[in-house]
């Protein structure tokens, strides 16, 4: 990173929330459907009819604000945002505006320099999405698909406080967790149900005001957020030590090509002509309300994080881990519950062996191949002494594809740890009688040479060897001569 210059960036996230209906009519919101199977006389904007507030948006929001320690508004109005697009039939969009329902809020992010960092949230409001326009498969003309149309879609938008693309990262991948946390959005960014646009500005170090942004649209995955910031970064940095300026405008970033490009001059708020919708009223909510929607509210990651280290004395960056979607979390109570191993064995399975066989096979916790009660199972064969840390990834890789309990894999195919001494000891006395030339090497002094005699030994138990014992044996042994 340039040292002379300073990167600014706010994020306004979209996450799409998970209603069944939409935000103002009863239509389905379920995705991937054929083309405008799913719009009803609402969503494609006929004239004459009338939007409805879906309740289940209200206390999702709610939901949010208070989760971010936002101020839920007292009262907020639904406002029109007017402007012409093919896939906006009714020529504006429902959002909010003036008054929007989540104000403030604040989350914690670990920042650039290691440090916790703050980072404040200006607003949450609700609006409805957009439909989509096609051009895919289609010749010399484009088509129109309305079921994403009314979608409900909670945008929260950030401060300024973002130092790199990495610290906004971060602070998406936070959001992401607390709205997949509250079962508020699926977070299903393949299916564009949680985007963002990333606006950023650079100025020189130390100067307060801030500099001309660039707005980089519909960011749908966390990779992208960061390769777009980047770039974007060092094309400003380009254009102003070349002496130019930083055109305040929207730009799209192709991820084929690693650039942004721009697609339209930025428009004034004034360009969209807000108002009041006058079809919907406004929103009032009272504490009682609230009260309601915080007793829902579950455990969240970061004091799931706390209770973590606090609790199972696991180590702080395996809590982030775990903590990190609830369904891993829990998957990591469950087991730790059910076994008597350590919890940070516990936590070394689940995000070591478990979550790489999961991103092989490409599944979700909650189709885990492995219960939290059979890993349990494998897990107290290694706490017993039934088998050595590195023979039971045989075993979890055999029952990862279906050989049964971690006993019966041990049984089927032998793989019980020796632990018996004096079985040990024969072997190692073979061991130390095959080898003489490394054993006059060991005892004159390459003390190194333990690791071949240790190899040796494994290679003659098939791995079965109690690898602490083979250890004691062998120095004791050797020591002998
Ligand atoms: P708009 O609604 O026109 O996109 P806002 O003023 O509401 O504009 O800001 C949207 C986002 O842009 C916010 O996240 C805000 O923090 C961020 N932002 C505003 N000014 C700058 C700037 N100069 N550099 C980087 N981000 C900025
Ligand atoms: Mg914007």
């Amino acid at each position: 990173m340039n040292a002379a210059w300073e990167v600014v960036i706010g994020l306004e996230i979209h996450a799409q929330l998970a209603t069944s209906s939409k935000i103002f009519s009863g239509a389905s919101t379920a995705y991937g459907a054929d083309p405008n199977t799913q719009a009803c006389l609402v969503d494609l904007g006929y004239p004459g009819v009338l939007p409805v507030l879906n309740a289940e948006v209200v206390r999702m929001a709610c939901k949010f604000g208070l989760a971010v320690d936002a101020t839920i508004a007292p009262r907020s109005v639904f406002a029109r945002k007017n402007y012409f697009y093919p896939d906006l039939p009714k020529g504006y969009q429902i959002s909010q505006y003036e008054l929007p329902i989540v104000v403030g809020g604040e989350l914690v992010i670990a920042g650039d320099d290691g440090e916790e960092k703050c980072i404040r949230i200006t607003r949450a409001h609700l609006e409805e999405d957009a439909g989509k326009s096609i051009h895919e498969g289609l010749d010399q003309y484009s088509g129109i698909d309305l079921n994403r149309a009314g979608t409900p879609l909670l945008e929260i938008v950030s401060e300024p406080d973002l130092s790199s693309a990495k610290e906004a990262v971060a602070y998406m991948r936070k959001i992401h967790s607390i709205v997949r946390y509250l079962e508020i959005c699926d977070g299903n960014m393949q299916e564009g149900s949680f985007r963002c646009d990333a606006n950023v500005s650079i100025r020189p170090r130390g100067q307060t005001e801030l500099g001309t942004r660039a707005e980089l649209k519909n960011l749908n995955s966390f990779r992208f957020v960061e390769k777009a910031i980047n770039y974007e970064i060092e094309r400003q940095i380009d254009v102003i030590e070349d002496g130019g300026c930083v055109r305040q405008e929207t730009r799209l970033y192709d991820s084929d090509r690693n650039e942004t490009r721009p697609m339209r001059s930025k428009e004034e708020a004034n360009d969209y002509r807000y108002f009041p919708d006058p079809d919907l009223l406004p929103v009032e909510i009272d504490e009682a309300f609230i009260a309601a929607v915080r007793e829902t509210l579950p455990e969240l990651p970061g004091a799931k994080q706390e209770r973590f280290v606090a609790d199972y004395g696991i180590k702080r960056d395996d809590a982030i881990i775990l903590t990190a979607s609830r369904p891993l979390a829990d998957y990591f109570e469950a087991t730790a519950s059910a076994s008597a191993a350590s919890a940070q064995t516990v936590a070394h399975w689940v995000i070591g062996d478990l979550s790489a066989a999961l991103n092989r096979d490409g599944l979700d916790i909650a189709d885990s191949a492995l219960s939290a009660a059979q890993l349990a199972g494998l897990l107290d064969r290694i706490d017993d002494n039934t088998i050595s840390g590195k023979i039971a990834k045989e075993v979890f890789d055999a029952m990862w594809s279906g050989e049964g309990s971690a006993d019966d894999v041990i049984e089927a195919r032998g793989l019980r740890q020796i632990t018996d001494s004096s079985a040990i000891d024969s072997i190692v006395d073979a061991v130390i009688a095959a080898n003489p030339g490394q054993v006059a090497e060991y005892r004159a002094g390459k003390d190194k040479l333990i690791g071949f005699f240790v190899g040796q030994v494994m290679k003659e138990t098939a791995g079965k060897a109690n690898p602490g014992q083979v250890n004691e044996a062998l120095k004791r042994k050797l020591a002998e001569g």
